[in-house]
C-alpha cells in the first residue's frame, strides 16, 4: 500500500489543509515538550512568524529515564488546542499507546508516532483507525525495510494519509545523539510515495546543527523539516540544547526557502 510501485506518483498529505509532500517544503516547528500555556503560546508564535505552517509539541513524552520528565498528558492537549485556537496552527503530537490513540485524537490534527514506537503494531494499528494524518518517525535501530513496514500497518487500516520522518540512527559515532541518515530521503522516495520529511533536531541532538542538516535535508530532496524551539532553551523541560530560538529559526526558514528555489 505504501510503495511506489502500487501507487506510481508521489502522494501529498494534507493537515487540516496543510499540505507536506512533492511541491512544498513544510516547516513543522514547536517546542520539545508543552510545559505551560504561556511557554507553548510563545513558541508557536515563534514558529509561526518564521513561517512554519504546523506546530509541533509533546504532551506525552516518552524519555529515556523514568525520572525525566514525563509530559502534561491530557492537560497538555488541552493548551495545544488552546494554541491552535490562538494562532490557528494545526497541531502535531505524539502518541504514545494504543489506548490513548482515541482522546489525542480529538486534539491532535497529526498523530506522531516516535521512533521507540515505530513497532508498537497495536498502536500503528490503533493510528490507522483514527481519521487523522500519521507522523511516523524512523525507529533508531530499524531499517528502511522495517520502517515502511510499520507504515504499511498504519496503511491497511485504510490510512494512507501518512508521512515518513528520518530522525537518526544509532551508529558508533558518539559525537552526535544519532546519526542522521540523510541517504534514506532518496532511498525512500525511490521506494515509497509517502512524503519524507526529517528532524535534525533530534538526530542531532545539538542547536549547532539544525541548520546544516536541514539544509542537507533540502538538498536531497525531503518535503519537509521539523524542528524544536523554545523561548527559553536554558530553562526547558526536555532536550533545550537542541532547541533553536526565534532569529534561528528565521534563519532556518530563509536558508532552506532560498535553498529550495536554487534546485
Ligand atoms: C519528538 O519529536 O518529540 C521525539 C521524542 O522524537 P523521537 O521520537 O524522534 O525521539
Amino acid at each position: 500500500l505504501v510503495s511506489l510501485e502500487h501507487h506510481k506518483e508521489r502522494s501529498t498529505v494534507h493537515v487540516r489543509g496543510v499540505p507536506i509532500g512533492p511541491d512544498t517544503i513544510t516547516l513543522i516547528a514547536g517546542p520539545c515538550a508543552v510545559e505551560t500555556p504561556e511557554q507553548t503560546l510563545e513558541a508557536a508564535r515563534m514558529a509561526q512568524a518564521a513561517g512554519a505552517t504546523l506546530l509541533r509539541g509533546g504532551a506525552f513524552k516518552p524519555r529515556t529515564s523514568p525520572y525525566a520528565f514525563q509530559g502534561l498528558g491530557e492537560l497538555g492537549l488541552r493548551i495545544l488546542s488552546d494554541v491552535r485556537a490562538e494562532t490557528g496552527l494545526p497541531v502535531v503530537t505524539e502518541v504514545v499507546a494504543a489506548h490513548d490513540v482515541e482522546m489525542v485524537a480529538q486534539y491532535a490534527d497529526m498523530l506522531q508516532i516516535g521512533t521507540r514506537n515505530m513497532q508498537n503494531f497495536a498502536l500503528l494499528q490503533a493510528a490507522g483507525e483514527a481519521g487523522k494524518p500519521v507522523l511516523l518517525k524512523r525507529g533508531m535501530n530499524s531499517t528502511i525495510e522495517e520502517w515502511l513496514m510499520a507504515a504499511e500497518y498504519i496503511a491497511q487500516r485504510g490510512n494512507l494519509d501518512i508521512v515518513l520522518c528520518e530522525r537518526g540512527i544509532r551508529t558508533f559515532e558518539t559525537a552526535t545523539r544519532n546519526t542522521l541518515d540523510i541517504s534514506a530521503v532518496p532511498v525512500v522516495q525511490r521506494l515509497s510515495h509517502l512524503p519524507v520529511m526529517i528532524d535534525p533536531s533530534h538526530s542531532g541532538g545539538r542547536r549547532d546543527l539544525v541548520l546544516p542538516l536541514s539544509r542537507a535535508a533540502v538538498a536531497v530532496g525531503a518535503d519537509g523539516v521539523l524542528v524544536d524551539v523554545h523561548p527559553n532553551p536554558e530553562e526547558a523541560l526536555c532536550d533545550g540544547p537542541q532547541a533553536l530560538l526565534a532569529d534561528d529559526l528565521r534563519v532556518l526558514q530563509q536558508s532552506i526557502e532560498e535553498l529550495a528555489e536554487v534546485l
